[in-house]
């Protein structure tokens, strides 16, 4: 990159005509390598090839979906037990892999990649199954990107360290917003609306007091991120905070574990605070930063729920097109019937253009930086997205896609879930 272009690619106001060339040369040898002469100003920009280590990335979380998620996938998502649904061992085994520290910055033992390099490998994970991504690649942005947002440096060598270190072999972490009486609310400037959960200052330590409900992870986590009032007199802005909270403290215990429609092999779970003593030290960033990580989890989740929708899409479509290849009805193969094949066309654009605005989310994410907006479309449109391919799939399958024994009920179930992992 030129010193004196800004990442968005973007040329300040003066560029001396020595600076100028050198960049036209760059944006010539750009245009020559990606043979595409139409390509002008800002071309760098935009660039839907994949590094050699992004494929090597997209293999190797490719490989670990179709052999490990894949094969015991259904029979866990179909435990009548909600508490028997996450498989640890595969949870581990994609821990080790590093796909739920890889946006963590190397300095603290993460991987160090970026948005993009996350959503290629959440993709394929939720190919294999959209909860497990949920709960390992969730894990990745859940507890961790608050930290990032507003940890101090002392918070971030701690406990990124830690999680990178995964002491106990299956380190995971929550975010925990959502209340019995606040979902799409939390952000309220109304005191007497949002968030209920108080954290009072007592000397150098806070009590945390109250409930949190359809915590992912919940349960299963090593290390939770938990918002809660430090000033009850004020909305979100002033009065949030937000606080790590390792399992196991005195007075934290783990309530109902939900007993969802899909979505199974991620857990989720009830919160419960009585009176948890909180050393000064586990305030993340400082009292009323609460808001701005509620802000920042919306961007990471746009994305991360974005991703999951991608993965789950492309798995309901590939069952569709195989299903249509093999069943022969009207002498042929149903792929061959127009009605069909307009299904599968119509399937294949969205998972396209849901790619697509998922990839300008994390390169936004990525040069420029959060964006509500942008997250919020990206989720929102891969969701629906999800929704509608998984429903054709079903379709095409005629009374096999009813069956429970087919991946497609499944897939729709987990369609479902993905739109309301948090508010947008
Ligand atoms: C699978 C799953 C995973 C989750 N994981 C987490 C997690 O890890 N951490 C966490 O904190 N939470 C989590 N949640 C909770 C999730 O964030 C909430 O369900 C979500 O914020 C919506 O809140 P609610 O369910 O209370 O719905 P409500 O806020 O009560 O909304 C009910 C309906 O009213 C609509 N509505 C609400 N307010 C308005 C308004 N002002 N204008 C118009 N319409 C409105 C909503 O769109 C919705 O249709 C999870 C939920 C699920 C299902």
């Amino acid at each position: 990159m030129l010193s004196g272009i800004d990442r968005a690619g973007s040329a300040p106001a003066l560029l001396s005509p020595a600076v100028l060339m050198a960049f036209f040369e760059s944006r010539a040898s750009t245009r020559k390598k990606c043979g595409n002469p139409c390509q002008t100003w800002g071309a760098s920009m935009i660039s839907f090839s994949l590094t050699e280590e992004q494929i090597q990335l997209q293999q190797t979380a490719r490989k670990f979906a179709k052999e490990e998620i894949r094969p015991i996938s259904f029979e866990y998502d179909r435990k009548p037990d909600p508490r028997d649904c996450v498989p640890m061992d595969v949870v581990r085994k994609g821990i080790e892999l590093g796909f739920s520290t890889m946006t963590i910055p190397s300095e603290y033992g993460g991987g160090g990649c970026s948005a993009l390099d996350f959503a290629i490998v959440c993709e394929e994970v939720a190919w294999g199954d959209a909860g497990l991504a949920g709960t390992v690649c969730g894990s990745g942005r859940l507890g961790v990107s608050p930290i990032l947002c507003v940890g101090t440096e002392s918070q971030k060598r701690k406990w990124l360290t830690e999680i990178c270190a995964n002491p106990n072999g299956a380190y995971l972490t929550a975010f925990a917003l959502t209340e019995p009486g606040c979902g799409s609310d939390a952000a309220s400037e109304d005191p007497s609306a949002g968030v209920r959960t108080t954290a009072k200052r007592t000397g150098d330590s806070y009590i945390l007091k109250g409930a949190k409900c359809f915590i992912s992870n919940g349960g299963l986590a090593s290390l939770y991120v938990v918002l809660a009032k430090t000033d009850i007199t004020k909305g979100a802005s002033e009065g949030l905070s937000a606080f790590l909270v390792p399992a196991g403290l005195p007075g934290f215990s783990i309530g109902k574990i939900e007993d969802k429609i899909g979505f199974r092999l991620c857990q989720n779970a009830e919160l419960v605070f009585e009176n948890v003593l909180l050393p000064q030290e586990n305030l993340l960033g400082s009292e009323g930063d609460g808001l701005r990580v509620a802000m920042d989890a919306l961007c990471s989740d746009g994305f991360l729920a974005g991703a999951i929708a991608v993965g789950l899409a492309r798995a309901a479509f590939e069952a569709a097109v195989n299903y249509a290849r093999e069943r022969v009805q009207g002498g042929q193969p149903i792929l061959y019937h127009q009605a069909v094949g307009t299904m599968l066309v119509d399937m294949a654009i969205l998972v396209e253009a849901s790619r697509n605005l998922l990839w300008k989310c994390c390169w936004n994410l990525d040069q420029v930086g959060p964006s509500v907006p942008l997250a919020s479309a990206a989720k929102v449109f891969c969701s629906d997205a999800a929704h509608q391919i998984t429903s054709k799939a079903i379709e095409v399958l005629g009374g096999y896609g009813l069956m429970k024994d087919h991946c497609c009920p499944n897939f729709q179930g987990w369609a479902h879930l993905v739109p309301c992992k948090s508010a947008s």
